[in-house]
């Protein structure tokens, strides 16, 4: 099966390779990308991608730290590949990277010192003088870069839209994490898109913390895209005449304006799905959390949304037992996802972040209540989300390849339908044993199980 990789060919300028890197990728795909993005800067600085650590002369770790889970992770992942290398004959530094040395960067030497260089996530544009300085390799001149493209493997792309956030969240820590909101200029995304439509890629994921107000801190003159409709329908038309879906993430309620949901009915490339974390229902709850809205404006927006866009997906989040969350107000969340019924939900536990206000707010629950409302959550999460699986059975659709897996029965060719986000909601199970990563295969969905669809492929 043929697989689509961007070729970087900056590498070229160099006859031989100074080293090759292993790549480790925790976290969301806003850390795919930037594990991307250095990728593509030590390729065109001349570093080979080693497929084992075991063939590696560094490994880099790019991190996460939204949770604190996802920081214990991330150190875990570190701690075990640096004993992988201590194992090996040859030494590999391993350079940590992202969302943990930005949260924790003056703790971190003295707590790991298995790690050789730790690169917070705005200073990885400079990742190949960290790596030439640990690998000892001399330029002559500063490496000359003419071109830094994205080297995706596979039919999806995720395209990041912004970085940083300005909401600050009580219970979040990505603010201080990522810095402030920075829209990602036009120029850039429209060069990125027509570089990923012609290396193939057939899905483009919009992304960012919060994608919603995209462009509100670019100049608002001048020709080119100023919000984020605007910006749906710039993407769109760059990526045609090649038949590419669109799909946008990661939306906060306040950001449905009249002209996005427009946008996202009437550009034929927008996929009608939205994912919008609202956390909580109850605005007492909402207020406590520093975000806005209230039950009844939620219910307003999603039944205008499933009146305005027919048949959407929507996805959310939960994040169960917030300081103070009472029963009730726990037992309206689950009766307000019950009735919006929610094609997807992801559930999340509170957990007190350092350096966050919610951790210091008083009324903290107990673990054993927050994993008994958790638990209930993810059931009802689960049940609506089968049920809106099962729904697809007997519907036809275009299901785009993704790749293999290994099965009892033999390999299985696996999609996804326009109606799952890539890597979070499920898969289609495909019945045909032949076709290439980036094929857009007209499908029957005949069964389903859990999130998953199985598909015959007829056309
Ligand atoms: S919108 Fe809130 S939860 Fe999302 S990244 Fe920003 S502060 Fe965190």
């Amino acid at each position: 099966m043929p697989r689509i990789f961007k070729d970087v060919s900056m590498s070229q300028q160099f006859e031989d390779a100074f080293g090759s890197i292993y790549y480790i990728t925790l976290g969301c795909a806003k850390n795919e990308v930037d594990t991307d993005r250095m990728r593509s800067l030590l390729l065109a600085a001349g570093y080979e991608v080693a497929d084992e650590v075991s063939e590696a002369d560094l490994a880099i770790v790019n991190t996460c730290s939204f949770l604190a889970s996802a920081t214990e992770e991330s150190i875990e992942a570190t701690l075990s590949l640096a004993e992988e290398v201590a194992d090996g004959v040859r030494s590999v530094p391993i350079v940590m990277c992202g969302c943990v040395p930005s949260r924790y960067g003056a703790d971190l030497p003295a707590e790991l010192p298995e790690v050789a260089a730790f690169v917070r996530t705005d200073e990885e544009d400079g990742i190949v003088s960290v790596v030439d300085g640990l690998l000892g390799v001399h330029r002559g001149a500063p490496v000359f870069v003419p071109e830094v493209k994205r080297t995706v493997e596979g039919a999806v792309a995720y395209v990041k839209i912004s970085d940083g956030c300005d909401r600050f969240c009580s219970f979040c820590a990505i603010p201080y994490i990522r810095g402030r909101y920075r829209s990602r200029p036009w120029s850039e995304i429209r060069e990125e898109v027509r570089d990923l439509v012609d290396s193939g890629v057939r899905e483009l994921v919009l992304i960012g913390q919060d994608t919603g107000i995209w462009g509100e801190d670019l100049p608002q003159e001048g020709p080119g895209p100023h919000n984020l409709a605007q910006l749906l329908v710039a993407v769109s038309e760059t990526a045609r005449p090649e038949h590419v879906w669109v799909r946008v993430l990661y939306l906060q309620p306040e950001g449905m304006t009249d002209e996005l949901i427009a946008a996202i009915r009437d550009t034929p490339e927008v996929l009608p799905y939205i994912d919008i974390p609202v956390q909580h229902c109850c605005g007492r709850v909402l207020k406590a959390m520093n975000r806005s809205g209230s039950e009844e404006e939620l219910d307003a927006l999603f039944a205008r949304l499933r009146r305005e866009i027919p048949g959407m997906i929507i996805r959310t989040t939960y994040l169960v037992g917030f300081p103070g969350e009472t029963e009730e107000e726990h037992e309206r969340m689950l009766a307000f996802m019950d009735r919006t019924g929610f094609d997807y939900t992801s559930v999340f536990a509170f957990s007190p972040e350092d350096g966050t206000r919610a951790a210091r707010m008083e009324g903290q629950l107990d673990e054993d209540e927050k994993l008994e409302r958790t638990q209930a959550a993810m059931d009802l999460a689960e049940s609506l989300g089968f049920a809106a699986t099962a729904a697809h059975v007997g519907e036809q659709a275009e299901v785009i390849v993704d790749g293999v897996e290994e099965t009892d029965d033999g390999p299985e060719l696996i999609g996804h339908a326009w109606f799952q986000a890539p890597d979070c909601d499920g898969a289609v199970h495909l019945d045909v044993k032949e076709a290439a990563v980036g094929d857009i295969l007209q499908v029957e969905f005949t069964d389903s199980f859990c999130y998953e669809l199985v598909g015959h492929v007829i056309g």
